[in-house]
Formats: structure tokens, C-alpha cells, sequence
């Protein structure tokens, strides 16, 4: 049993990408009677998030259901000061001053082959009085101490990755927590076993398994699944044209022709069939998975060539 989640951020309406994922999260999930979770990932969208309502009825037309209430990041502050203060208490904390424009310019050097926006550590030994100082000009973010620790993890997708974490930011200068922080304290408050998402988070995960080892929480496993891409080769996104179920369902396809589709590019179905989820739950089998990104074209009703068909 592994229990899984769906963490959107309700920024805008999901687009076909992002509901591959989810229904991918959920196959994952309940191919092992795991539970699974829905945490609204809005630190950044406000109190009144726009697309909560839009994403959750649309997961829910595609045929996914999820356990327990919806959480929202909003509400879990006090998790996160508390994680803060735990790794504070170690001095493992620093504030850092810089400006985006200032770490650019200082030249954060690539560092190993896939993370092009590490830290380099300008803040790391102010003295106290020069931060005292500085507070004064600017509000501080708040930034991980990560010792240069080398942190090797495992996709079940992807394979092995070992990277050096940077110091990376846990509480932005606005006191609102940073995304890495934040994911790694609800994924095991909410006793989250597997993580399944966009592998485009998946550089940042080295950084997300060190800090739950600091905060002395269990690492659960991951799967980053390829990611959709639009025509032109590029992360599928709104300006693409018809991406969203509501825009799909203007040219006439139903949710039942989107999870078929989106099925089908999964290599779980027949072209011109329509499983539900649960059918879906039967053919399941993670090995199989295609591991290219699949294309996604907005204007055609199918792809001229099929791969999967
Ligand atoms: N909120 C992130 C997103 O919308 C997903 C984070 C995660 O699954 O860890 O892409």
C-alpha cells in the first residue's frame, strides 16, 4: 500500500498535462488500496484561490475521487514555523538578502547538469551585525545551511540522481514558506507514501529529501512522469489553444473522450474505447509506462500517427 496525493496549485484552470498527472497520481495510488490525498498548493494564490472549484470538478468529471477534505498550504503556517524553528534550533537556517538580479549577476555557476539556478551562498557568512544591518534595507528570505550535502535518491520512473543541494530557499523575504518547504512538511503530515508528479520537479528533489531527513521525516518514494508537450515541442500551456477540459468540451468532447485520450496515451486503452477509472486500475502497471513526454495537439481530433493505437 502506497498512499499518494495530487497537489495542484490553484492558479488556473488544469490543462491536459496536468490531468494526466492527476489521473496518473491516482492510478499509482489506488492500484495499491493507498490512499489519496488533494492539497490545493496555494501559498502563492491568495485566500480566495480562482480555480479551486474549476480543478476539483474537473478531476471529479474525469472519474477521480480522492480521501478525506481538501487541504489547503494556506492553512498550515504553523507547520511550516515549526519545521523552521526545529532546523533554526540546529543552525541550520541563514537569512539571505540578495535579489534575484544580484544571485544572476554573482554567477551562480551551473553545478552539476540539470540545476542551472543553485545559490551561491553570498549570505552565508554575514556577521551579525552586517545582517542586522541589512534588515533594515530589506526584508530577508530565509535560506537552508545545506553543508553541501550530496544526496543520491531513486525514481521509479527515471532511476537514480545524486546531486549537491544548494542553499535553498525555505521562507521567501514575504514570510510566506517556500514550495520546497512546504511540500516536504504536508507530504508527511499527511502521511503521504509516494509522491507522483511532473518530472519537471524532479531536480528539486535531492533538496526535498535532504531537508526530511533534517526534520527527521520519512522520505517517501517517487515517480515523476513525463510531462505533455504542446506543438511546438514545448511544455504544453494555455496559449496553445483548446487545453482544459472546459475548452475541450466546447468542441464537443466530453470528459469520457478526454480520459480515453489521455488513456490511450498512456498505452492503458484501445482507440475508440472509453474505460472508467477503475477499468483503468486493471491494466495499470507502472513498468509499462511510455517514457517519452507525449504531444499533445489542441487543433486535431487525433494525431496522424498513433503510437499507442
Ligand atoms: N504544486 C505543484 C504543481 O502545481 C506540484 C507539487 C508536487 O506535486 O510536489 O506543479
Amino acid at each position: 500500500m502506497a498512499n499518494g496525493r495530487f497537489a495542484p496549485s490553484p492558479s488556473g484552470p488544469l490543462h491536459v498535462g496536468n490531468l494526466r498527472t492527476a489521473m496518473l497520481a491516482w492510478l499509482f495510488a489506488r492500484s495499491t488500496i493507498g490512499r489519496f490525498g488533494m492539497r490545493m498548493e496555494d501559498l502563492t494564490t491568495g485566500a480566495a484561490p480562482v480555480a479551486e472549484a474549476e480543478q476539483l470538478a474537473d478531476l471529479e468529471a474525469l472519474g477521480l475521487d480522492w480521501d478525506g477534505p481538501v487541504t489547503h498550504q494556506s492553512k498550515h503556517s504553523e507547520r511550516y514555523r515549526a519545521a523552521l524553528a526545529e532546523l533554526d534550533a540546529g543552525g541550520r537556517i541563514y537569512p539571505c538578502f540578495c535579489t534575484r538580479r544580484e544571485i544572476r549577476e554573482a554567477g551562480a555557476a551551473p553545478h552539476g547538469e540539470i540545476d542551472l539556478h543553485r545559490y551561491p551562498g553570498t549570505c552565508r557568512s554575514l556577521g551579525a551585525a552586517e545582517r542586522t544591518r541589512r534588515a533594515e534595507f530589506r526584508s530577508a528570505a530565509l535560506r537552508l545551511d545545506a553543508q553541501e550535502a550530496e544526496v543520491s535518491v531513486v525514481d521509479r520512473l527515471l532511476g537514480p540522481l545524486t546531486s549537491v543541494v544548494d542553499d535553498f530557499v525555505l521562507q521567501r523575504g514575504d514570510g510566506v514558506a517556500a514550495y520546497n518547504l512546504a511540500v516536504v512538511v504536508d507530504d508527511a503530515a499527511e502521511g503521504v507514501e509516494e509522491v507522483v508528479r511532473g518530472d519537471d520537479l524532479w531536480p528539486s528533489t535531492p533538496r526535498q529529501v535532504l531537508l526530511g531527513r533534517l526534520l527527521g521525516l520519512p522520505t517517501p518514494a517517487f515517480a515523476h512522469v513525463p510531462l505533455v508537450l504542446g506543438p511546438l515541442g514545448e511544455r504544453l500551456a494555455k496559449r496553445d489553444g483548446a487545453v482544459t477540459l472546459a475548452d475541450r468540451r466546447a468542441l464537443g468532447e466530453s470528459p469520457d473522450d478526454v480520459r480515453g485520450r489521455l488513456a490511450r496515451s498512456l498505452g492503458l486503452t484501445e482507440r475508440g474505447e472509453c474505460p472508467t477509472m477503475v477499468d483503468l486500475l486493471d491494466r495499470f502497471d507502472p513498468a509499462a509506462l511510455p517514457a517519452e513526454p507525449w504531444t499533445f495537439d489542441p487543433s486535431g481530433d487525433q494525431p496522424a500517427v498513433d503510437p499507442f493505437a
